[in-house]
Order: structure tokens, then sequence, then C-alpha cells
């Protein structure tokens, strides 16, 4: 069954925010942890075949940002969505989170990226063989520029002293707040002192003049894109520049931005019949209620792709991770190895 194929492939996981991958234990466990009871039950999943509005999501990211505001509970979480993806057998994740502060627990900016670089050190360190992580310290666009150089020079501090683990900057949030443009010097910043970006961009209609500046940064890898093909400069900057997308089928769907998997309504199948490089990512496992070998089946169902292309889909990735070369070559005889051992699955 394909179901059973796309969870024991080896699997990439490029785009995933940290709070909104929360399972529901992982949620369950927080509140009751949580000693001065601050939160009353909220809706933080979004139930199979239920959807939201990109607001609702917003709305739901700020309640479970509140059960993540020390310093224990965010190293918590960040333990408990890296075992999630290891027994999703994804063995290699980019992690991307918000850092930000809260006078009333003493959480800072920087002891909230502490937290989350020492949930990642304790983690992989258990699971040596079966997954390596990296961090994105993500801007949210609704908070302002200041907020923006906080985080890209935490960013540039972390890149030199947390060993490789930090590789990037993600651009994110409510892409109705503000006009992206604010942030593109701070984001250049980014780039020229060696991070990697990954911007969210397109995920609603309208932003055209903001996404050729952002493109001409350039990002190394989009976001979304959920709109890019409808804006013909965008496009062929795009296809110019082989920008990888960071496909999230579900978080799209669920999110209300696209209105279904099919072809004359969601955006991957364009950039896959045109050879445009993409990844597929799961955006918030929990808030949308999926996996990534969910993400995987979905893709096959709805274009046809067979076991061997979802192997090479898979494989491809590996191309577009922000950490080292030594890491890709490690991961692609992972890969290969794998293969090997699981011929009879593509019979
Ligand atoms: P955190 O950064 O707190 O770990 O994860 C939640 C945050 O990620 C949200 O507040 C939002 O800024 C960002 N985020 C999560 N999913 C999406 C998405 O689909 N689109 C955008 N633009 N931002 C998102």
């Amino acid at each position: 069954m394909m179901e059973q194929f796309t969870e024991a492939l080896p699997k990439v996981e490029l785009h995933a925010h940290l709070n909104g991958s929360l399972s529901e234990e992982t949620i369950q466990r927080l509140i009751s942890l949580d000693t001065k009871n601050t939160f009353t039950s909220a809706e933080t999943v979004i139930a199979k075949g239920s959807k939201r509005t990109l607001k609702d999501c917003f709305d739901m990211f700020q309640i479970i940002q509140r059960l993540t505001a020390d310093a224990e509970s965010i190293k918590y979480a960040t333990k408990a969505v890296i075992n999630d993806f290891v027994a999703d057998h994804v063995c290699y994740l980019e992690l991307r989170s918000t850092p930000r502060g809260n006078s009333a627990t003493g959480l800072t900016k920087r002891s909230y990226v502490e937290a989350v670089l020492e949930g990642i050190e304790e983690c992989t360190k258990e699971h040596s063989d079966a997954i390596e992580v990296r961090f994105l310290l993500s801007i949210d666009r609704r908070l302002g520029i200041e907020e923006a150089e906080d985080t890209v020079n935490l960013a540039i501090e972390y890149k030199k002293s947390s060993k490789g683990r930090v590789v990037g900057v993600d651009f994110s949030g409510d892409p109705n707040a503000r006009d992206g443009r604010e942030y593109l010097e701070i984001l250049k910043k980014a780039k020229q002192s060696g991070l990697r970006l990954a911007l969210h961009m397109a995920e609603i209609r309208g932003l055209q003049r903001e996404n050729i500046d952002l493109l001409s940064i350039p990002p190394d890898r989009i976001g979304h894109g959920t709109f890019l093909h409808e804006e013909l400069p965008c496009e062929d900057i795009v296809r110019k520049r082989q920008i990888p997308l960071e496909i999230c089928l579900t978080s799209n769907v669920k999110g209300g931005t696209v209105e279904s998997f099919a072809e004359e309504h969601h955006h991957m199948h364009r950039w896959k019949n045109i050879g445009q490089p993409f990844v597929l990512c799961t955006d918030d496992k929990g808030v949308f209620s999926t996996t990534l070998s969910n993400e995987y089946r979905i893709a096959a169902a709805e274009s046809g792709m067979t076991r061997q292309e979802l192997f090479d889909l898979s494989k491809r990735c590996i191309d577009f991770i922000f950490a080292s070369d030594d890491v890709k070559t490690r991961l692609r005889w992972k890969w290969d190895t794998w293969k090997e051992q699981h011929s009879s699955l593509f019979l």
C-alpha cells in the first residue's frame, strides 16, 4: 500500500514551524505542566476534512505560543517535535521558530534560541543515527523591523557559535500584515552574513511588488509561493534562478488559500509540470494534523507519481538543504542504502 511506502521512505523536512508542529499529545502535556493554569482550552488542531481561514490559523499559533512561554517548555516542545519526525522516518529536519521574550517568565529571545538549541542537541544525541537537525530563526512580519533586526543579529551570532546548527533565516507571519519590502535590507544583511534564506511568498494574491523585490535578494528557497505562477515576471525569475519551492499541500487547503489538491487548484502541479524543483513539507503538522508521509501520499494520489518518482523526489530534497556538502553526501548514501535494502517495495 502507498501509505506504508511513504511512511517507510526516508524523508527530508525543510518547512516546519516549531509551535505549529506540536502534536495534540504534546499540547496536552504542556497544558498539564502549566502550573499557573493560564491556558483555557481552545482549538489548536484543524480536524480531518475541516478548513479554516488563514486568520484562524494565525490566531491558533498565538494560542499555542502561550504554552511555550518559558525555556523549559520550549526545550520540551523542540524535543517532542523532533521525536515525532524521527517516528515518521524524517532523516534530516530544518526546524524554524520565532524567538520571543516573555517578561513574566524571564524568557528572552536569546534564551529562546538557547532552549531550542539545547532541545536539538539532547534529542539528536539520542537519535544520532536517525536524524540530523538544523535551525532557522523566523522573522514574524507582523512584529516590525526592530524585532526583525534583533532576530537577524541573533542568527548571525549563533551561526558562528552553534556548531553549525543555525543555518538560516525564515520570513513568515501573516502575509496581510505590513509590506514585505520593509524587511528587504535586513534580509539582505542576513544573506550577506552567510545565512541562507527561506522566504514565505505569495501566500495571498496582490503581493506582486514585494514579491519582485524579495526575489531580487534572491531567496534560497520559497515558502508556499501559492500565487507566484500567476505573476509572470515572478514566475520567470523563479524559473531562471531555479529557486526551489516548499510545497505544503494540507496546510494550503486547510488554511483556505487553495481550494483543493487537484490540478486545477493546487500550484504544485504547475511547478511539477514545468520541471521546477520543489520539496514537500508539513508547515505545521500539529495545527494541520498531518505528517510528512501523508503529504507524500497525497502528492502521489493527486499527481500519479510512482514509488520510484516519490523516492527521487525525496532524495532530490537533499540538494536544497542548508547544511554542508558533507551532510548531503551522508544523506545521499543513506537514501541509496535504504533503496538497496527495500528493492522489493519498488517492484
Ligand atoms: P513559531 O515561530 O512560534 O515556532 O511558529 C508559529 C509561527 O510560524 C506563526 O506565528 C507564524 O508567524 C509562522 N507560521 C506558521 N505557519 C505559517 C504559514 O503557513 N504561513 C506564514 N506566513 N507563517 C506561518
